[in-house]
């Protein structure tokens, strides 16, 4: 079950944490603004933040 890019329907990497390819991710947001995200999503994976629900968001 390989992930696919919502814009092109190419396939990207697994650990991806955001459904574009690099391709698309750099049309879309320019390739510095693309790349901040990606390093985002990434952070928030690691931590386990995506997963913690029941908890308060500590950014107002
Ligand atoms: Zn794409």
């Amino acid at each position: 079950m390989s992930k696919k890019c919502v814009y092109c329907r190419g396939g990207i990497n697994d650990d991806r944490s955001i459904d574009v390819c690099d391709r698309c991710g750099v049309g879309v947001w320019g390739e510095k603004m693309f790349k901040t995200i990606v390093r985002n999503m990434d952070n928030a994976n690691s931590k386990g933040d995506l997963c913690s629900t029941n908890t308060q968001p500590s950014i107002e």
